[in-house]
């Protein structure tokens, strides 16, 4: 009998973990996993990146580290689309690829909500081409501080005061620091401006802790601004407020105002909502039990009638559920239903400085920083073992 094929698609934190857990049960069975890069990165990192903190080489490892090639054959292409009639998954550069059984873990999109000229003028913090070119704004701006006397100073605006956005003021406001006393340039020559219709509101943690982080960002110079982003042209920034649409002058833009799951989901038909799957317990998809969707791309209901948001959190334990149940559909076994075990939420500050809340108790400052670390430590570890640990160590 010829032997099944299981396709895996994405190398990010679901879909690397569930590979790594179905090789160790060895099924009887050819892999195959693709991703468009030959590295894995830790999305959680890229906003370090994007605020010049840390370096590209140091948030990535080789995919090929993880794979077991007596048992898994690596493809390197983006994924353009699924024929889930004829079992095939399409491909940008090489022939299409057939599975019996299919993973998606394709993770996320930036949401750009539809706004005009967000496309064409917003930088995001996605992948890290996108958080490459916010890097490379940053240092213009640095660069012209350095050596202008311009009176007028230069403008930087942030939209959107969620997790990305926080996350990539804290490194953004530190690294502005450390230049100021570096190169003892002149305070106030870069604004930093955050526009959110509710600033200070970050769904998973209390008014105190958000409290304690807008606070914080506001000592280090971000000026928090209530409203709606309305518009993005190359030169400003139009926001509501009160009825009234005013305009920030502005030519770098970023956007930290949501995700979406990858437009993979919704170019292939599944029923999807912002192209995210509702799937089943056990995380195959209604009707098409040879497909299981995890990570950012999936939708998984929470005990109060809502959705667990997006997180690398989830996707690691769904990759882990994902491969006992690629393994249990190979065998004819049942399946098992996805329980989440939520240990906690950390938001950083910068190097130093987060809030936290793990196991019902808040934390803020360098506590909870270190707790951040250890969340991050332990994801690397438990997908790219002791080398991609040593390698990413800082
Ligand atoms: P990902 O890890 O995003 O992996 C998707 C993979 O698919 C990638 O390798 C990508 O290259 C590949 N891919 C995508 N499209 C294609 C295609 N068409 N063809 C081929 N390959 C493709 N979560 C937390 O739990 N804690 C945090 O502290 C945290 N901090 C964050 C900070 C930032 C700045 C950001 C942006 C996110 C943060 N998150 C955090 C969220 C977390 O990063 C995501 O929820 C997580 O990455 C989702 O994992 P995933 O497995 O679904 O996909």
């Amino acid at each position: 009998m010829e032997r099944k094929k299981i396709v895996i698609l994405g190398a990010g934190y679901g879909g690397l973990r569930a590979l790594k857990e179905l090789q160790e049960q060895q099924p009887n069975a050819d892999i195959i996993m693709i991703n468009k890069d030959p590295y894995h990165w830790e999305m959680t990192s890229l906003h370090e990146v994007a605020a010049g903190t840390n370096e590209p080489e140091k948030i990535c490892y080789p995919v090929d580290s993880v794979i077991d090639s007596k048992q898994t054959v690596f493809i390197q292409d983006t994924v353009t689309g699924i024929d889930r009639d004829n079992k095939k998954v399409m491909l940008k550069q090489k022939d299409p690829v057939s599975f019996d059984y299919l993973l998606i873990a394709l993770g996320f999109e930036s949401e750009l909500l539809g706004i005009e000229g967000m496309k064409e003028y917003g930088l995001t913090i996605s992948d890290i081409s996108s958080v490459e070119r916010i890097r490379t704004q940053i240092d213009q701006i640095l660069a012209e501080w350095k050596k202008s006397h311009k009176e007028e100073p230069h403008t930087l605006v942030v939209g959107g005061a969620g997790f990305t956005s926080i996350e990539f003021l804290g490194e953004l406001t530190e690294r502005l620091q450390s230049e100021i006393q570096n190169n003892r340039l002149p305070k106030n020559k870069v604004n930093v401006i955050c526009i959110d219709p509710s600033p200070d509101d970050m769904p998973a943690f209390d008014h105190s802790q958000t409290h304690y982080a807008v606070s914080k960002l506001e000592q280090r110079g971000v000026t928090f601004v209530t409203g709606r982003i309305k518009k993005v042209e190359p030169n400003g920034v139009y926001y509501e407020n009160n009825g009234k649409i005013k305009m920030i002058e502005t030519d770098t833009f970023i956007w930290g105002g949501g995700i979406r799951g990858s437009s993979v989901i919704k170019n292939s038909g599944f029923k999807e909502k912002h192209s995210r799957v509702l799937v089943q317990p056990d995380l195959t998809v209604e009707g098409e039990p040879n497909i299981l969707i995890i990570g950012d791309c999936s939708a998984v209901p929470d005990p109060n009638g809502g959705i667990y948001p997006a997180t690398a959190q989830i996707a690691l334990q769904q990759g882990d559920c994902a491969a006992y149940n690629l393994k249990a559909l190979l065998d004819g076994r049942p399946l098992k239903k996805f329980v989440y075990q939520y240990r906690g939420t950390v938001c950083s500050l910068g190097p130093k400085d987060a809030i936290a809340t793990v196991m019902g108790k808040n934390l803020k400052g360098f506590p909870a920083s270190l707790m951040k670390k250890i969340v991050d430590y332990r994801s690397i570890w438990k997908i790219g073992g002791v080398r991609a640990l040593l390698r990413l160590w800082r």
